[in-house]
Formats: structure tokens, C-alpha cells, sequence
């Protein structure tokens, strides 16, 4: 076998690539990143729309989210040093949810927030009027498909208010996020290649991680490898041969993301805000240019589009269209242009939307995968979690038997690390949705 020349390889060199990557460069591996794509954030992290926002539905998810919010307050501080690229930036301008039935007026999201010492404010519909006057502020559930005769109806019920979260907003350029990130690695002694696929995972007779194969055939070892392949991870795992060794599974989901100018009597600088809203099934990130970002928080109308990664429409369809028609119920003079500009991308979704941050039952080779669409917030966090779980179980911590914590610095909490377990129950807690 011959001399392997880096300590662990990442798959991937997408916001959590990068980030795991960094952090075992920083804890003195011999790091290399290794991504099919041109550069840093160029798979599903570039279309990502990169808001930073701390409601979950579990404490966990809350915490870890909590913890990454100060990462990107801190943004210059955790790069390290100036990436000749320029620095992304953090846009902290809120996020603001409203209290439906369907999150039972986000009963739960205050209690963790209260946990946690989130800071929120609640307002009621008296408040929310008087900041969003632009706003019809009836209800609109249930959520309709487009071909309902009923599309588009207000109930006789009126939305009972919302909860500001001012500790949130999003990041301005998800893909110079990541490639901050991959210099801040470099800098750390970290290396990056490009345009190479990976074919084939090795493994020793006796079970452990040998290396990988690339597309043209050149072989590079290492006793670590991680897969954080995004979209993609269902397909490494198969290549790595543990397909059907975890209770957790990972699927790539189809998302349209369409974009439109904001209406001339909603101005951004005064009402510009991250919002989530179950009652019309869309959540809304400003952008620049006075655009608006529509995703949606796939209500049970809109059928979910299972697809193979690396054959999917990336055109947008009447899905972009009906979450522009939705968002236009609660600010009706948004305009629905006849042709919607926007992007398509993929979700790595796994069955409790939770991720999987873990070891494998093949030593050596670990798991960041199944982000869900809601983790580009964490990605500092998960860095920091796959380099403490890989050197522990590379210094022969049993983390199967004995599940490790992690201290969240700026949160001064330890978080246990079998919450992220490739062989948990599904979690009943989790929204099974794209709010985690
Ligand atoms: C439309 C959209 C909106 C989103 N909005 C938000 C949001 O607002 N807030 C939030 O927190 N999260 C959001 N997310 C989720 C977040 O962006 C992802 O969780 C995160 O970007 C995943 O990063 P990653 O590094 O795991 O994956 P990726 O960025 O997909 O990186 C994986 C990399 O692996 C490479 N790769 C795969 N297979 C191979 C192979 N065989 N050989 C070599 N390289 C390979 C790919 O080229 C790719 O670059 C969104 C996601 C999408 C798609």
C-alpha cells in the first residue's frame, strides 16, 4: 500500500466541506478537499439562500443554531485573516415568524428561545399592522395547490401575530462564505482539488478506509475520510459500501427558489426581514438589487420531487409561480411577473430532516450529510463537531457506545452528539419540513 500522504480526506468543498475541513487542518491534519466542481460552494451551497435564523424545532437544533449565529456576527474574527476574495457578509436584519395553528403559535419556539437566552419579541396583530402595513394579515390556510378552485381565499380568520427573532437575517453571498472559508483552511495548511470526481472508495481487507479513486483513475489515500458530498451523500455512502448499515437514510429533494422585485410601497430598508409563514407555506429573504427570495416550507399540497442528483430539472416550473401567488396573498401588490427568474437546487433531505453528523460502521470513513436544506447556518458549528468526532474516534473513543458531547463556546452548554447518530429513531419532534 502506498504511504498515504494527508491524514484525512474531505468529500466535498461545499459550506460544511470547507468547514470540516478547516477544523481538522486547525487540529494538525493533513487535510485535502476534494470536489468535482470548478471551486469552493459551487454545488448546492452557491444557491442557497443562507438565512441565519435560531428557531428549530427541538433544543438542540435551537442551540446549535444559536451557537452559529455568532459565528457570523464574528465572521472576520473565525476566518482569521482577509480572504484577497473580499468577506461575505451577514445582513443581521431579523426574522420574523407568524404564530399559526400549524407551529401552535410557536408555543415552543419561545420556551427554547427562553432556554436558551434567545432574545424575541412578540407582537400582536395590533403591532404587526402598524410595522407591516403592506400586509393583508388574514388567514389563508389551509395551504392550496394552484388548480384548487379555492386558491387564493381568505378564511375568516386573521393571523394572531408574530414573533421577531432579531438575532438572525442571512448571509449575502453563500458561495464567498465558503471560499472564506476554504482560504481561512488553506491558510491553516489545508489543501483543495478541483475539477475531480471521485469513482471509488477503497477499503482494507480488514474493514477500514484505504482511499479514494478519481475519475481518471490516480488513487489518494488516507486513514479518514468524510463524506459530505451534500446531495450527493446517498451515492458515496453506496460507494463506500454502507448502504443499508444506518437507521438513517438521505435523499436528494428537488427546491425552486424563484426571485422578484419587492413592490414599490414595501420599502426594504424599512421592512426588509427574514420571514417564515406557515399560513401561506412560503418563507422570504430580502436580496439585493430590491429583490425578493421565495422558498417554501413544502406544505402537503405541493408534491415533494425525489430525484436523482445528477439528473434534475434546473429550470423553474409553475412551483416557483405558485409560491410567488402565495407570497402575493399576504403583500398583495407584490407583481407577478410573466417570467419568473430564480434557481433550482437540491435539498440532501434524510428522513427527520435532521442531519447526520457521525462516524460510519466502516472505520475510518465518517458522515456529514442529510443537511436537509437548513444547515448552511451551522456550518462553522459543524466543523468544529466532525473535527472534535473524528479526532476522538480516531484516538479510539467508542462513540456508538458512548455518545460524545461538544461544549458550544459562546453558549457555554454541552450538546450531546448522539442527537446527530446515523442510527437514532426518527426524531417526532423535528418539523419534517425545511425548518428542521
Ligand atoms: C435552494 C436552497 C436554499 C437553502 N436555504 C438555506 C437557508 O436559507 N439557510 C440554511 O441554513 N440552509 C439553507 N439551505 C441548505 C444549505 O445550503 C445546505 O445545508 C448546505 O449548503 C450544504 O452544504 P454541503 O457542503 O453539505 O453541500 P454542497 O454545497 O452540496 O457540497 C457538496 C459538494 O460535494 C461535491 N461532490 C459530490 N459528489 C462528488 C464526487 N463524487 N466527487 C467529487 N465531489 C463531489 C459537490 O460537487 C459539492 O460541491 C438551502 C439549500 C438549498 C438547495
Amino acid at each position: 500500500m502506498s504511504n498515504p500522504r494527508y491524514d484525512a480526506i474531505v468529500i466535498g468543498a461545499g459550506i460544511i466541506g470547507a468547514a470540516v475541513g478547516l477544523e481538522l487542518a486547525r487540529k494538525g491534519f493533513k487535510t485535502l478537499n476534494v470536489d468535482k466542481q470548478p471551486a469552493a460552494g459551487y454545488g448546492s451551497t452557491g444557491n442557497s439562500c443562507a438565512i441565519i435564523r435560531t428557531y428549530y424545532s427541538t433544543i438542540d437544533g435551537c442551540a446549535m443554531a444559536f451557537e452559529g449565529y455568532h459565528y457570523w456576527r464574528d465572521w472576520n474574527e473565525y476566518i482569521g485573516s482577509d480572504d484577497p476574495a473580499g468577506m461575505a457578509k451577514f445582513i443581521e436584519c431579523g426574522t420574523l415568524v407568524m404564530k399559526t395553528p400549524h407551529n401552535h403559535h410557536l408555543a415552543a419556539a419561545m420556551r427554547m428561545s427562553n432556554e436558551l437566552g434567545i432574545p424575541f419579541e412578540e407582537w400582536d396583530p395590533v403591532r404587526l399592522a402598524e410595522r407591516m402595513p403592506s400586509w393583508d394579515l388574514k388567514s389563508f390556510a389551509p395551504i392550496r395547490a394552484m388548480d384548487d378552485p379555492k386558491f387564493g381565499t381568505a378564511s375568516e380568520d386573521a393571523l394572531t401575530g408574530a414573533v421577531l427573532w432579531p438575532k438572525g437575517g442571512y448571509v449575502n453571498d453563500p458561495q464567498l462564505a465558503t471560499q472564506n472559508i476554504a482560504h481561512a483552511a488553506q491558510q491553516a495548511g489545508g489543501e483543495f482539488l478541483y475539477n475531480a470526481e471521485i469513482v471509488e472508495i477503497r477499503a482494507t481487507v480488514d474493514g477500514r478506509i484505504a482511499g479514494i479513486t478519481l475519475a481518471d483513475g490516480s488513487h489518494i489515500d488516507a486513514p479518514v475520510v468524510v463524506n459530505v458530498a451534500g446531495p450527493h451523500s446517498a451515492r458515496i455512502n453506496t460507494l463506500a459500501g454502507i448502504e443499508g448499515t444506518m437507521k438513517i437514510g438521505t435523499r436528494a429533494l428537488r427546491h425552486e427558489v424563484p426571485h422578484v422585485p419587492t413592490p414599490p410601497d414595501f420599502k426594504q430598508e424599512r421592512f426588509a426581514m427574514v420571514t417564515s409563514d406557515s399560513d401561506i407555506g412560503a418563507y422570504t429573504r430580502p436580496a439585493s438589487g430590491g429583490q425578493i427570495l421565495i422558498g417554501s416550507e413544502d406544505p402537503p399540497c405541493d408534491q415533494r420531487q425525489w430525484v436523482d442528483p445528477d439528473n434534475f430539472d434546473r429550470q423553474l416550473s409553475d412551483q416557483a409561480r405558485v409560491q410567488v401567488m402565495r407570497c402575493a396573498q399576504r403583500l398583495p401588490t407584490l407583481g407577478i411577473p410573466n417570467r419568473i427568474g430564480g434557481v433550482v437546487d437540491l435539498y440532501d433531505v434524510s428522513d427527520d430532516w435532521i442531519p447526520v453528523y457521525d462516524k460510519s460502521d466502516l472505520g475510518g470513513f465518517y458522515l456529514a450529510i442529510g443537511t436537509s436544506g437548513n444547515q448552511f447556518k451551522n456550518a462553522p458549528v459543524a466543523g468544529k463537531l466532525m473535527a472534535h468526532l473524528i479526532e476522538s474516534c480516531e484516538n479510539g473513543h467508542d462513540h456508538d457506545e458512548q455518545p460524545l458531547s461538544m461544549h458550544l463556546d459562546y453558549l457555554d452548554r454541552d450538546i450531546d452528539l448522539g442527537f446527530y447518530s446515523r442510527n437514532r429513531a426518527v426524531n417526532k419532534d423535528s418539523s419534517f419540513s425545511v425548518l428542521g
